[in-house]
């Protein structure tokens, strides 16, 4: 691409785009050229993965992957970048707007877009060539994907998390520090977190996390290491954080023992089937706490209990019914990826 012009000029041409950056004494003009030759993914276009793929896109990172199964809609632009009304109303997958809004920003970045899930199955060829992952996700199960592919090719990556005013940011550097598994040994169940679309979630929680986990990030890129180790929390609404400093736990299944969940011939991801003749698809939770669940949706919508499951009616409309077994029959779709991403908002996957 060539640019935008100005007159006869290429954008390139004029003044020097990262001069101000390049006085900053940690990058100068090596560590400028650094981040050029860097390449980063950034799995899930939401909240922080928008922040994430804005600021790397300024600050001149060469090249930027980006992975997301949705589309823009009108909920989302309060607090995801890039992102206009006019993609609401194209519906847009995300990933793809963001692309070309970076392009526009600058042109010599690098970018590609894949519009779907990051999987067991894409994972590893995702990763081709990058030096780090940003996790952009708002579930655990690709967290924990994410983690063992970082140990698996050892590929640094920046968990980020954010609910309500509250917001988690955790570098991890695969066997030199604590992996997520060190973190949390077990994912936490379905139902059992709390979710944007139950609590809500705020603008500047969400620009906070990123610019940590982004600044983390630049770190990992420039050779050095994260400025702290563990997981740091903060409310920003209360004004309160701490880092809870955290170990390898020799014991962890993931960097410890060696064991995948996700990854190899066994590895389990939660399936997901579409319902013959309705507009209806099936999806399958992996642990699952019903009771817990059900209290928590009686908060954000209209439940009604039958015998092994209860039917949910969200606020916008949107309707499940949730078997005792684990099975969500979501309605209004038969596309796997809405069904997964509407059980990810309300459920938690
Ligand atoms: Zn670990």
């Amino acid at each position: 691409m060539s640019g935008v012009s100005q007159g006869h000029r290429s954008v390139k041409e004029l003044v020097d785009r990262y001069a101000r950056q390049r006085l900053l004494p940690f990058l100068g003009e090596e560590g400028q050229k650094r981040l050029e030759q860097s390449a980063i993914l950034v799995v899930g276009c939401g909240a922080t993965g928008s922040h994430i793929a804005s600021l790397a896109a300024r600050v001149g990172v060469g090249r930027i992957v980006l992975v997301d199964r949705d589309i823009v809609e009108l909920h989302n632009l309060p607090r995801q970048v890039l992102f206009e009304e006019e993609d609401v109303l194209r519906e847009r997958p995300k990933a793809l707007a963001l692309r070309d809004r970076i392009r526009s920003i600058n042109s010599s970045v690098e970018v590609e877009a894949y519009v779907g899930e990051f999987h067991p199955g894409n994972g590893e060829e995702l990763c081709r060539g990058v030096q780090l992952i940003f996790d952009g996700t708002d579930n655990f199960q690709t967290r924990f994907l994410i983690n063992e592919l970082g140990l698996k090719l050892r590929l640094p990556w920046v968990y980020m998390g954010v609910i309500s005013t509250v917001g988690h940011v955790m570098p991890i550097l695969p066997f030199k520090g604590p992996c997520l598994r060190c973190y949390l040994s077990e994912e936490p169940r379905a139902g059992e977190l709390e979710t944007c679309d139950t609590v809500g979630v705020w603008a500047g929680a969400v620009s906070l996390v990123s610019a940590i986990g982004f600044t983390e990030g630049v770190r990992i890129l420039l050779g050095d290491s994260p400025s702290f180790r563990g997981l740091f929390t903060f409310d920003i609404w209360s004004f309160q954080w701490r880092v809870l400093g955290l170990k390898r736990d020799r014991e962890c299944l993931n960097c410890g023992r060696g064991e995948y969940r996700y990854l190899g011939p066994r590895g389990s991801w939660a399936e997901v089937e579409r319902v013959c003749g309705e507009n209806v698809v099936c999806v399958r939770l992996g642990v699952f706490s019903y009771l817990e669940l059900m209290e928590r949706l009686k908060r954000c919508g209209e439940v009604k209990e039958g015998e092994y499951f209860f039917k949910f009616r969200s606020e916008e409309g949107r309707e499940f019914t949730i078997f005792s077994d684990g099975r969500v029959l979501v309605f209004g779709t038969q596309d796997f990826q809405k069904a997964r991403s509407w059980c990810a908002r309300y459920i938690g996957l």
